[in-house]
């Protein structure tokens, strides 16, 4: 049995005593957090407290400087593991689309079926325009991304990332960077993820949508878990006093 496999038994996700470092600057400072499959996450907190960089660890774009992640089982701080292959189940959708902008929304979703799973053409196009039917872009596979909305891009990055068919799904703001109008359709689109039996981590400020759709909120300051719970105890009765310092200046 490989390394990068996956363990049918084990969470989706498990950390333990995450710690990262950037220098002298400790940004995370031990998790422990662990994610059901099937749970979705949501993860909160003000800006500089760590959120991006738990996410980053998940997939490994930053080296933990110490502790232990597994993704169904596989655990990416191994460094025998095979990390390309433990990555290819997890889909990242992050704040800025990161569409390439040369390719139409078909081949932005096609380009990595084919070169990292090695699917034909027209397999990765069948895929393809099934996530985009998901995604309610049908009508917009001939696009470039600059003929498209700020949420019309975001739903293609999402589509994108279900093309792979990952087991998990980080999103890291997603929708921040959109015009107050194009956020609900993003988020109609991640609720029905999550109601399809996806397992999400997602980092948000869209308190409603963590409070309709989470099965559990964590909340973060200071590169910490300060409490987590389900979100009618996290948002709606934090026990702690920096959350509802934080709430309050969201809500
Ligand atoms: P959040 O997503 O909660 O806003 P981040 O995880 O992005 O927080 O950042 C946490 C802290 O780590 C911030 O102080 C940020 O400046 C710092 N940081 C993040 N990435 C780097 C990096 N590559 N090099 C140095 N410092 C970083
Ligand atoms: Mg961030």
């Amino acid at each position: 049995m490989d390394k990068a496999d996956t363990h049918p038994g084990a969470p989706a996700i498990g950390i333990e005593g995450l710690r990262k470092s950037f220098g002298d600057l400790e940004v995370l400072g031990g998790i422990d957090l662990t994610v059901a499959r099937g749970e979705v996450v949501c993860v909160i907190g003000p800006s500089g407290s760590g959120k991006s960089t738990l996410l980053r660890c998940v997939n490994m774009l930053e080296e933990p400087s110490a502790g232990r992640i597994s993704v169904a089982g596989a655990e990416v701080t191994d460094p025998d593991v095979d990390i390309d292959r433990v990555r290819r189940r997890i889909g990242m959708v992050f704040q800025s689309f990161n569409l390439f902008p040369h390719l139409t929304a078909l081949d932005n979703l096609t380009i990595a079926q084919r070169r990292v799973l090695g699917r034909s053409r027209p397999e990765a196009e069948k895929v393809a325009r099934a996530n985009l039917v998901r995604v309610g872009l049908t009508d917009k596979e001939a696009s470039y991304p600059a003929q498209l909305s700020g949420g019309q891009q975001q739903r293609v990055a999402i589509a994108r990332a279900l093309s792979m068919e990952p087991e998990l799904m980080l999103f890291d703001e997603p929708t921040s960077a959109l015009d107050p109008e194009l956020v609900g359709d993003v988020l109609a689109v991640m609720r029905q993820l999550a109601d399809e039996g996806m397992t999400m981590l997602v980092v948000t400020h869209e308190m409603s949508f963590a409070r309709e759709v989470a099965d559990r909120v964590v909340f973060m300051d200071e590169g910490a878990v300060v409490e987590q719970g389900a979100p009618e105890q996290v948002i709606g009765n934090p026990q702690h006093r920096r959350t509802r310092v934080f709430l309050a200046r969201v809500l």
